[in-house]
Formats: structure tokens, sequence, C-alpha cells
């Protein structure tokens, strides 16, 4: 079977610095790759060429067949709408919105009707704990309960594919092992592919495979950490 995501000679330069020189990565669908490395190596520019926020210098990005990198911008936000859910450091949900609205966003915007969004919002906010905080703002949540909304958010509307840079980075280990646990469970019972950056080996022992960022490149292929380090 052909990977999901196939990424092959990864090039991308801010200015003279080199951020990615020359990257390869693959995922299967219902795959979890954690990418890990220090501060700097090149992680988050990695993401962002994989997920067609960012455009490599050089490279290919291949999603289920088609050229990520070549494709329209047009066309490549509506992949990341569709078929992408992001996970980020801060959840960055909306502060305006209610837990409830900020997870059935994803479905409004796709065009879903507002009774079926808001009920499937729900299953999303029952099964992830937080039914008791879904009218709330997301100001009054615990850095834990934000980042589970966030998730709820990144999968309602059933991606393929999930992307997350440091979704722990801001929570304490407890937190961090129970959000870690609900991505990986929610998105292998969907068959998403996930890509979790972190810098963290805790958060890495929840992947089925991990490589090492450093300096742009693909250090060698780590084994993934022991759960409970
Ligand atoms: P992290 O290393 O945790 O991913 P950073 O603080 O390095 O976060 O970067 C935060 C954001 O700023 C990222 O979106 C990154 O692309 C951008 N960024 C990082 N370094 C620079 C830089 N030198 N100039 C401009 N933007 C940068
Ligand atoms: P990591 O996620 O591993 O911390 P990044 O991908 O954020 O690393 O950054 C890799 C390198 O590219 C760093 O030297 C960073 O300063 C630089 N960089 C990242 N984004 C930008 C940007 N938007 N503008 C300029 N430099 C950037």
């Amino acid at each position: 079977m052909s990977p999901l995501l196939h990424a092959h000679g990864l090039r991308k330069s801010f200015g003279p610095t080199p951020a990615l020189r020359g990257v390869d990565v693959q995922l299967k669908a219902g795959e979890v790759l954690a990418v890990i490395g220090p501060s700097g190596s090149g992680k988050s520019t990695l993401l962002h060429c994989l997920a067609g926020i960012l455009t490599p210098d050089a490279g290919e990005v291949t999603y289920d067949g088609s050229r990520l990198d070549l494709m329209p911008d047009k066309r490549r936000a509506q992949l990341r709408r569709t078929e992408f859910g992001f996970v980020f450091q801060f959840g960055q949900l909306v502060p305006e919105l209610p837990v409830l609205e900020n997870v059935a966003l994803p479905l409004l915007l796709g065009g879903h009707k507002r009774r079926a969004a808001v009920d499937t919002a729900w299953r999303w906010l029952t099964r992830l704990g937080l039914d008791p905080v879904a009218y709330g703002l997301p100001g009054e949540l615990s850095g834990g309960q934000a980042q589970r909304a966030a998730i709820a958010r990144a999968l309602v509307a059933g991606p393929r594919l999930v992307f997350a840079d440091e979704p722990t980075g801001a929570l304490d280990s407890v937190a961090a092992d129970t959000v870690m646990e609900l991505l990986v469970d929610v998105a292998k019972a969907a068959r998403a592919g996930v890509i979790v950056v972190t810098h963290e080996a805790r958060v890495a022992a929840y992947a089925d495979r991990c490589i090492t960022v450093r300096d742009g490149r693909v250090a060698y292929p780590a084994a993934v950490p022991a759960r409970g380090t």
C-alpha cells in the first residue's frame, strides 16, 4: 500500500539560513509518527511543509497520490480544511466562542447544518470528558481541558491526517499523558495519520515510529522511547 504522506528531499531556507537540508518522511494511514529534536532543528518547518502551510524550496510532498507542493494555494487551503486537523501548543481556540461552538466550527465552515454540527460537537466533548464545560469560554478551561478541546476541534470533521506541534508543551506531565492518550486513541479509531512534533521523550513514547531532526536533517531513525520515562 502506498503511504498516505510521502516527502522526499525537502529543503527550506529562511534567507541565508537553511532550516531543512534534505528530509525524507513517510506516513501510513493510522500511523503515529513523532518528530523529535532540539529547539531550532527544523521540526516546525518540516511540519509546516508537510501540511502545505509552507512551500519547500526543493523536494516533493505527496499526499494521497497528489503533489501537495505543486497544488495551487486555494486547493491546498481547501485540503487543509477538509482533510487535515491541527493541534498547536496553545489550543488556539477562539476566545469569544463557547467551547461547544469552537468544536462545531470546522463543521459549520465545511457547510454542515447547524443542528448536525452541534450534535457531533457534543458527542466529541462527551467522549473527551468536556461536556461539563461545553458552554464555558476557552479562558475558563485548564490547560489540559483547552488541549482536549483543541483535539476535539482538530478531529470533529474526520481528517485523514492530524498535525500536532508541541501539543503538550504547556501542560504538566499528568495532563500531557491524558492529552496524548486521547489524541492517539481517537486518531487510531478514525485511522487518521498523526505527526506530532515534540522535544519531550514522554510524548514521543505514544508514537508508533520516531524520527530525530538535527540541523535540518533526519539524524537517525530513533527508537520510540519507553512509556513513563
Ligand atoms: P518552536 O521552536 O517552539 O517551534 P519558535 O519560537 O522557534 O517555536 O517559533 C515560533 C514561530 O516563529 C514559528 O512559526 C516559526 O516558524 C517562527 N520563527 C522561528 N524563528 C524565526 C525567526 N528567526 N524569524 C521569524 N520567525 C521565526
Ligand atoms: P524547531 O521547530 O525545531 O524549533 P524551526 O523549524 O522552528 O525549529 O526553526 C528552524 C530554523 O529556522 C531556526 O533557525 C529558526 O530560527 C528558523 N526559522 C523558522 N521559521 C522561520 C521564519 N519564519 N523566518 C526566519 N527563520 C525561521
